[in-house]
């Protein structure tokens, strides 16, 4: 007999082709993750979980979108920041002031740049690879904060 990804138990019950117990199956039906999560479990069962309804659907993509929308923006006005203050600053200066200036709006630029592309990640990863993001995925934020 096979056993449940989640705990372990032994069970007939197959979910998306993975072995689950009747328990852990309740358990993820009703938003929740089994409590005796194995490691193991992930990602094979979790990632194609939760079900999208219909209307879930063009939401979440509304919603990616919108975010992707707003760190592009926060992309662009962190490298125009950056650019205007190095160019701000005469060249050649060593002035520890003008270096410190540069230093945190280049790790503004870095930290926007990274969020942007995170967000665009997430919209594709969306629209065209059909996974859901952890935001939406009740199961996928539990696994981070364990
Ligand atoms: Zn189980």
């Amino acid at each position: 007999m096979a056993q449940c990804v989640y705990c372990g138990a032994e069970t007939q019950l197959h979910v998306n082709e993975c072995p689950i117990c009747v328990r852990c199956s309740d358990e993820l039906d009703a938003g929740r993750q089994p409590a005796q999560t194995r490691a193991s479990a992930e990602p094979i069962c979790i990632e194609t979980r939760p079900e999208l309804t219909p209307n879930q659907r063009p939401l979440i993509e509304m919603q990616l979108r919108l975010s992707l929308n707003a760190a592009r923006e926060e992309y662009r006005k962190a490298k125009r920041e950056l650019q205007r203050t190095i160019s701000e600053i005469p060249s050649g200066s060593q002035s520890p002031d003008g270096q410190t200036w540069i230093h945190a709006a280049g790790t503004t630029e870095r930290h926007a740049s990274r969020l942007y592309r995170e967000a665009v990640k997430r919209f594709y990863d969306f629209v065209l690879g059909d996974k859901v993001p952890e935001r939406f995925n009740p199961l996928a934020q539990k696994k981070d904060t364990r």
